[in-house]
């Protein structure tokens, strides 16, 4: 069994060193006959005065050190529950309320959902409302705000619960292959929530209505017409109730792909600017790229489980005593399982980064033989430059972007205009 922990470990490694790999973004940028691409790219770039980019830089690079922040309060909470014995007591209440084991482990997540919400509140606050406001970010009031905050408790309650319960129904009848089995667990749920968030878990947050403007809508479904996509309506989602940021998707499979746009978008940028963003979201679906992160993520998830189950055996064996915890079928052990995984997560953040990141890259380079607008992509990186730095260090984008700077899509844009110029006469 040991053996085969480790050999699964071991090529989920190289399976995920083997997808780290940076694609060339930033190959030569070539010289046209009167277009030099590298320095549309600078003018571009210059187009960002010192101080959006300064506000910019400093949103973006805050991120990271949020994200360090997030983990490390994170596993405070997790330690508190543990340390003081809060988590044994929610299961000992969780126990005496019911008899059966499916439903004390119901039981034990609401109320560790309630109590990591109200105890995780403060840092919650400050980065998803209080700096979203500071950066101008954000167009809710704290009440709606703390509106979308309820809903999404209500699904985590909903969706997290049936995913807790059939998980340790898995911990309890596994002893030995749990790590295995739970990574089934884990890849049926998120493969369902990919299939009905865009469905079922959105349209509680915003509204979705048809697209009018035939000015917009026609190139829009014109350009699905062309690459296969079988629409024959575009969605507008209100997204600006929330934020200022603008953003579109192209999701659903089996009769019910939908095409949509928020309404930043249509309200900020050109028409060339908004075919080439839809042009690239409609990358994402022709690709496939859903499907291929699926078992991207599926093997992390494993890779992820077999470093829990190594630590759960060590940190129960030695500590579980005092924190009341026994074996993996132990709900009151869930902290543990959480902060293994956190761990696990915060050191792989590279790597999923780039997982994601490739994948952009994919979809800028069809969005941009799609659509074939490079300046409206050019001017689409400046505005998503607002809140992601545009200009980063390699190392700097290869580990903390998710998406390709801006710096590094305007210069595929202007290397594709530079070979696709029409030729001098
Ligand atoms: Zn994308």
């Amino acid at each position: 069994m040991r053996g085969w922990s480790r050999l699964i470990s071991f090529v989920a490694i190289v399976f995920l060193l083997a997808s780290a790999v940076v694609p060339v973004v930033t190959a030569q940028a070539p010289k046209a006959p009167g277009f030099d691409a590298a320095a549309a790219t600078e003018a571009y770039l210059a187009k960002q005065t010192a101080e959006q980019k300064a506000r910019s830089d400093a949103y973006f690079v805050g991120g990271y050190w949020l994200q360090l922040w997030g983990f490390l309060y994170g596993a405070g909470v997790a330690m508190l529950l543990l340390s003081t014995r809060v988590s044994a007591r929610m299961r000992d209440l969780a126990m005496r309320t019911t008899r059966r084991a499916t439903l004390q482990s119901a039981l034990y997540w609401v109320q560790y959902l309630i109590v990591t919400t109200v105890l995780s509140f403060p840092l919650t606050v400050y980065q998803g409302f209080l700096r979203e406001k500071y950066y101008g970010l954000a167009n809710q009031d704290f009440a709606g705000w703390m509106g979308d905050q309820a809903k999404g408790l209500l699904v985590a309650v909903i969706l997290g619960g049936l995913a807790l319960m059939a998980l340790y129904a898995v911990f309890r009848r596994a002893s030995r292959t749990w790590w295995i089995w739970g990574t089934a667990v884990a890849m049926v749920f998120l493969v369902v929530s990919i299939a009905i968030g865009p469905v079922f878990i959105q349209p509680l947050f915003n509204t979705y209505a048809k697209l009018e403007d035939p000015a917009v809508k026609e190139p829009i479904l014109r350009l699905a017409r062309a690459n296969g996509i079988p629409a024959s309506d575009v969605f507008v989602v209100d997204e600006s109730k929330q934020s200022t940021r603008v953003s579109a998707n192209v999701a659903g499979f089996l009769g019910t792909e939908r095409i949509a746009l928020n309404d930043n978008l249509l309200k900020r940028c050109t028409l060339p600017e908004i075919e080439t963003v839809m042009a690239h979201e409609m990358g994402h679906y022709v690709l496939n790229h859903t499907w291929k992160m699926i078992p991207q993520f599926g093997l992390l998830i494993l890779a992820a489980f077999a470093c829990v189950r190594w630590g759960y055996g060590r940190a129960a064996g030695r500590w579980g005593g005092r924190w009341g915890i026994s074996g993996i079928a132990d709900p009151a052990g869930l902290p543990l399982l959480v902060l293994l995984f956190a761990v696990f997560f915060f050191i792989a953040t590279p790597v999923v980064n780039t997982i994601i990141r490739v994948q952009e890259v994919e979809a800028d380079l069809y969005g941009l033989n799609a659509a074939r607008q490079p300046d409206g992509e050019a001017e689409v990186a400046l505005k998503l430059g607002e809140y992601r730095k545009l200009s980063p260090g390699p190392w700097e984008e290869a580990i903390f972007f998710d998406h390709p700077s801006g710096r590094s899509r305007i210069l595929m844009a202007m290397r594709w205009k530079a070979e696709n110029l029409p030729p001098a006469k």
